[in-house]
């Protein structure tokens, strides 16, 4: 029953990345950096690989390598929890990358028939896993100024700048559909796929309204936490007065040291849930692997001496400017992230897209890709038929909004594709020449 609220369709990923493959097109679509990691991340990698001691090559913990542990301890109650004491062995447990850890506080937090809030857009894999757990999700799409067309987001003119900060919480939704069945509400900042940062201020007015209802977690995903532009600053929600206890914060190795396949990834929070999620862990996974543990270690410690946590944001924000204005100038109107490693961009203004639009679907299928799988609830979906023809007629290949809502609101991203610019400057280089060939 659970399998089948899945839904048995493939995941956008197994249509845009062959397609991106097989038609050697940029592949603005999955987010995974392009470039290798740094040398001393590497060399952490390589000193893990080659330690013979058991203690690096067996079995770790359930609850993590302790040296990780510790350093996760020392760092976040620097950084992030400063009036928590953080004991490595109760507020901290090491899983499968971010996206083990989403599964893993899910199946632990939510029985069948519990609710879960989501914010939409919303990054795609929240919706599975909410329903492998028996959740129902719950799902409240961000608001738009610039939403003038009923239902769908459109920009007002072809050549606007909009930020990701112009998108707010609707707190009327949000009101409405928390209730005695709601037990966790998500929250991810700074956000995929909108680049949006929650700020003090909405994080504040979330926990005013979280306050009376005792049932609600709120499962804070921050895996972007470092990513950050234009001075914003990246506040944990568990942080908040009275909030570590109502809440749990996820984290991953593989955003902030550019190692997305080492999934090495942290939950952080208060010892009755972490004990919890340990207990699951022993008979889901056991433990996670130990050497890359050692060298995310490693990694923690050596970011702190060499100032690397800065250094990320402004290497990323070199290329979200880049990317930006590439997308501006060529009349897709991007929405300004504030965080992250993605941009949202409308594509309605894109006059000989318009044109071409009925072809697009017969066209990708007479590629005849290998390995590629499509959705055939996404045949006539503006987006995913954007997406399509900007692969074959452009060389790049986004990825359609709608993957990031529920099916009752997937017409609100008709006109929006996300690109992700997690890629070496040249490489966007010749992106923003391929895309003004659109102009
Ligand atoms: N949360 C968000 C918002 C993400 O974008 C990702 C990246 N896929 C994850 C979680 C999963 O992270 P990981 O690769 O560590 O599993
Ligand atoms: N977080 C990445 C993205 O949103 C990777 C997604 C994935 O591989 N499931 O593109």
């Amino acid at each position: 029953r659970r399998l089948a609220a899945l839904g048995n369709k493939p995941s956008v990923w197994l249509e845009f990345t062959p397609l991106a493959a097989a038609l050697r097109a940029i592949n603005l679509g999955q987010g995974f950096p392009d470039w290798e990691p740094p040398e001393w991340v590497v060399a952490a990698a390589t000193r893990a690989a080659t330690d013979a001691a058991p203690e690096t090559q067996q079995y770790a913990r359930s609850r993590g390598h302790p040296r990780l542990l510790r350093a996760i301890a020392d760092l976040y109650r620097r950084v992030r929890f400063p009036k928590q004491r953080l004991d490595p062995n109760k507020n901290v447990l090491v899983t499968n990358g971010a996206s083990g850890a989403l599964y893993l506080t899910l199946s632990c937090l939510v029985d069948e028939g519990d609710e879960v809030v989501v914010f939409e857009p919303t990054f795609d894999i929240y919706l599975g896993a909410i329903r492998l757990a028996g959740g129902i999700p719950r799902c409240v799409p961000f608001k738009w100024k610039g939403t003038p067309r009923e239902g769908v987001t459109s920009l007002a003119t072809p050549n606007e700048l909009t930020s990701a900060a112009d998108w707010s919480i609707d707190w009327d939704a949000l009101c409405q559909v928390l209730g005695p069945r709601t037990r966790v509400l998500m929250i991810n900042t700074p956000h995929n796929p909108l680049g949006k940062v929650l700020t003090r201020t909405e994080l504040e007015r979330l926990a005013e309204i979280i306050r009376p209802h005792p049932q609600v977690t709120v499962l804070s995903d921050e895996v972007y936490e470092h990513i950050l532009f234009d001075g914003c600053e990246h506040i944990s929600f568990g942080s908040l007065e009275g909030m570590f206890e109502r809440s749990v914060s996820i984290f991953s190795a593989g955003k902030t040291f550019s190692v997305t396949g080492w999934k090495i990834g942290w939950i952080i929070g208060p010892e009755s849930h972490i004990q919890r999620f340990h207990n699951a862990q022993q008979f889901i996974v056991f433990s996670v692997c130990t050497p890359m543990q050692a060298a995310v270690a490693e990694c923690l410690e050596e970011a702190q001496r060499r100032h690397y946590f800065s250094e990320l944001a402004s290497f990323y924000q070199r290329r979200r400017d880049q990317l930006v204005d590439a997308l501006f100038q060529s009349h897709l109107g991007p929405i300004v992230p504030q965080g992250g490693y993605f941009v949202v961009a409308s594509f309605e203004h894109v006059p000989r897209f318009v044109n071409r639009f009925p072809e697009a679907m017969t066209e990708m299928e007479a590629l005849a890709v290998p390995g590629l799988e499509i959705d055939d609830a996404t045949r006539d979906r503006a987006d995913y038929n954007f997406a399509r023809w900007l692969s074959f007629e452009c060389g790049i290949t986004p990825i359609p909004l709608s993957a990031f809502y529920c099916a009752d609101h997937a017409n609100r991203a008709d006109a929006l594709v996300r690109f992700a610019f997690c890629k070496q400057e040249q490489v966007l280089e010749e992106a923003s020449r391929r895309l003004h060939q659109l102009q």
